[in-house]
């Protein structure tokens, strides 16, 4: 998170990291022209990816304005999947109607569909949904992690999936997947407003909540949804139970978060400490003119 001063209004500013725009807000604090921004860098960006603040005011001039930041470099697990024919015939059959049925329509090809076209579908409308972010921070601390559960999965993985001794196709996972008993209930990891609760192909019934300022989590393979689009949420209200929808093999949660159109590692968002030193000491230090 970046928090910034603008010389005078702009029709637009944020942050570029590489290509990718992460638009600024102001409003959130007294001083009109202090502008907070929330930004990324993805699984795949490097320290190479360039990062500055852009401001383009109301006759169309564009100033740019680079900051101090170091990056860490990050190396992701690699994972094997094993597909089994049980797996296929008990979750092929829900994913029949949703894709395209031409040629081979073997369990395993119709697997690689949904694994890559039915994927790919989803996350277009994962881009739809966190697309015009409230312009009010809805959260504060920490956002809850599923009580009493174990991580299955870690963010970024690099999956590879296996099917008789075969690989037959690699993906990256975009989220933690937590195990706890079947049909835990799932609270609101943090205040918010709900702008997706459906179906979505391969993660099952799913849960999206908007924080503000383009911050966002994801609940997915849930058996329940017991919220609606549209409404507001409190930090640990129950929104769900667990479950196994989607393409899941066992009940688990998938638990993701978006920083706008990009994917984060949800651990940073569950560290108090993280937070403190990430957003909330700078907010703190921006208040009082530090
Ligand atoms: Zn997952």
């Amino acid at each position: 998170m970046i928090i910034y001063k603008l010389s005078e209004p702009c029709q637009k500013t944020g942050i570029y990291v590489g290509d990718t725009f992460y638009p600024g807000y102001t409003g959130y604090f007294k001083d009109k022209q202090t502008a907070m921004a929330f930004f990324a860098l993805d699984y795949q960006q490097t320290s190479k990816s360039k990062m500055f603040v852009e401001a383009v005011d109301h006759a169309g001039n564009r100033s740019k304005s680079g900051f101090h930041h170091y990056i860490k470099n990050k190396v992701f697990r690699k994972d094997v999947l094993n597909i089994s024919d049980r797996f296929l015939s008990s979750k092929m059959p829900e994913f029949e109607n949703l894709i395209k049925r031409n040629g081979d329509n073997s369990p395993v090809q119709t697997f690689l569909k949904v694994n890559r076209e039915l994927r790919k579908t989803n996350y277009l409308k994962i881009m739809e949904v966190v697309q015009n972010p409230e312009k009010t921070v809805h959260w504060s601390g920490r956002f809850l992690r599923l009580p009493k559960s174990a991580r299955k999965s870690a963010f970024a993985d690099h999956r590879t999936y296996r099917y008789k001794g075969k690989k037959i196709d690699q993906q990256v996972h975009l989220g933690i997947d937590l195990a706890s008993l079947a049909r835990s209930p799932v609270s609101a990891a943090n205040t918010g407003k709900v702008v997706f609760s459906d179906n979505l192909g391969i993660y099952g019934n799913t849960i999206v909540i908007d924080h503000g300022f383009g911050l966002f989590s994801m609940y997915s393979h849930l058996s329940e949804r017991n919220v609606q689009a549209g409404q507001m949420v409190s930090r640990g209200d129950i929104i769900a139970r667990t479950g196994s929808t989607g393409l899941a093999g066992g009940d688990h949660l998938h638990f993701s978060m978006l920083v706008h159109g990009t994917f984060v590692n949800p651990v940073e968002w569950w560290d108090s400490a993280w937070i403190e030193n990430n957003v909330s000491s700078k907010i703190r230090d921006a208040e009082t003119g530090g």
